[in-house]
């Protein structure tokens, strides 16, 4: 694994304040040996460790790890960074009915995950589903959908001999908004191989019904090949996102980075066994542990983390402790929560942050209005930071002129501050902050 490659490597790195050139390079070449053994196509393993190499050379190493643990922990980051720190939500959030289709070739299992994907739709989420199977090729094709739409009690489109796969689709479109379908999903006819046939029908297929996810199902025991599959549905059909099969089978999650490399578009989903509930939303921090190595690595680098954020983090309970959560608390968490990935994103991994994030969607909170948010904080007096409730329609007309926005700007931030309030001391009770950390793992 990558921890013993590295063992020897580590040893030599040990005790110097910055990252050299020269020992980053070392430690490279078995990183990238790694990965090709855990099945990530050559091109992509190549540019994954120039990348990181840029990022590694010069860091300084941590007080409290060494220099091996830095630059585990740069590789688990870039890893966990390129797999995608996206949802796996499926952006079907649209005037109904959804068109989700699926695309692959023949075995990699469309048809069992179209079922998957319906069951979770249609169980967790109370959507009412319809699915409907555009492989005329495979004999018994169709058929093999409507015997797992019966074992979902889930509805599929009435099997209709000769009809070609765009008029299936349009049928089925039909029937969905007539009988006021949420969603309907398209399970697509596969080949053995890439060819111009198949793609030729998937846009044609996916032109009427303009879905609105399409995704490409990918065995991820097909290593290196599936580059090849991706990078031929990718220039053909406009994909948003790959569902990886047969991760139970894979120990090793190559094709997982890869496919993220070539496709650009996030990995929603793993299939993890024959069973329909055996669908999972896709983990990139499990996965950059297997591609790693593993158990100990992970660990390893687990404990790294921590270990710098551990001495922020407490600074921010002890305050939280005493129930103290002011505008320059919530100055320096949005600051952080930018660097973790996003205010939404964090927010939306945090117990009790449901809240949170509703207002902050509703505020229109991105990273670039961030800088907005700082300016408002910035022209309050610190009496103010310390007091919110001081502004009243006086001072905030002065913050907002002082900062360049309007004053409902200014109540959208304090509003969200109140809810960040809230959650705060939920989360107290929950155990504090290192209990959230803990669960952000
Ligand atoms: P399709 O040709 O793309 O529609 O593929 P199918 O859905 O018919 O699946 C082909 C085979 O793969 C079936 O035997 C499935 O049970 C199996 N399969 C699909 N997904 C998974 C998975 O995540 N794990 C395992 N172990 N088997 C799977
Ligand atoms: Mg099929």
């Amino acid at each position: 694994s990558l921890s013993d490659r590295l063992g020897g490597v580590f040893d030599r790195l040990r005790g110097r304040g910055a990252l050299t050139e020269a020992d980053v390079r070392t430690a490279m070449r078995e990183v990238r040996i790694a990965l090709l053994e855990a099945d990530v196509a050559l091109p992509v393993a190549r540019e994954f460790v120039d990348r990181i190499t840029e990022q590694a050379v010069g860091a300084q190493v941590l007080r409290s790890i060494t220099p091996g643990q830095q630059v585990v922990k740069i590789v688990h980051d870039g890893l966990v960074e390129m797999l995608g720190s996206d949802t796996s939500e499926l952006d079907i959030d649209v005037t109904p009915p959804a068109v989700v289709m699926l695309v692959g070739l023949q075995g990699s299992g469309k048809t069992t995950t179209t079922a998957k994907l319906a069951k979770l739709l249609a169980g967790k989420q109370r959507k009412k589903v319809l699915m409907a199977s555009l492989d005329v090729n495979r004999p018994a094709a169709q058929e093999q959908l409507a015997v797992l739409g019966t074992q979902i009690d889930v509805a599929t489109l009435p099997i209709v001999q000769g009809q070609q796969p765009v008029d299936i689709a349009r049928r089925a479109l039909q029937s969905a908004k007539l009988q006021g379908y949420d969603v309907v999903m398209l399970d697509t006819a596969g080949r053995l191989h890439v060819d111009q046939a198949l793609m030729d029908e998937m846009k044609a297929v996916a032109d009427i019904a303009t879905p609105n996810e399409i995704l490409l199902v990918v065995d991820s025991l097909t290593g290196q090949d599936a580059v090849i599959v991706a990078r031929n549905f990718t220039d053909q059909v406009p994909l948003t996102g790959v569902i990886l099969t047969r991760m139970d089978g894979d120990a090793r999650g190559g094709a997982a980075l890869s496919m993220r490399a070539v496709t650009g578009k996030p990995i929603k989903f793993a299939g993890m066994g024959e069973k329909l509930d055996a669908l999972e939303p896709f983990h990139p921090k499990r996965v950059a542990g297997r591609i790693l190595g593993m158990g100990d690595v992970v660990s390893l680098v687990e404990r790294a983390a921590e270990s710098i954020q551990v001495e922020d983090a407490e600074k921010m309970a002890s305050r939280l402790a005493k129930g103290q959560f002011d505008m320059n608390d919530l100055r320096q968490q949005l600051a952080q929560m930018s660097k973790m990935g996003g205010l939404g994103a964090l927010a939306g991994m945090m117990p009790g942050m449901k809240k949170a994030q509703a207002a902050m969607a509703q505020s229109g909170v991105d990273d670039r209005i961030l800088i907005r948010m700082d300016a408002i904080i910035g022209s309050m007096t610190l009496k103010e930071r310390l007091k919110p409730e001081l502004l009243n329609a006086k001072r905030k007309i002065r913050v907002a002129k002082g900062s360049g926005v309007t004053v409902q700007d200014v109540n959208k931030l304090l509003k969200m501050h109140q809810e960040m309030q809230s959650a705060m001391k939920k989360l107290k009770k929950m155990g504090g902050l290192k209990g959230m950390m803990a669960m952000l793992g």
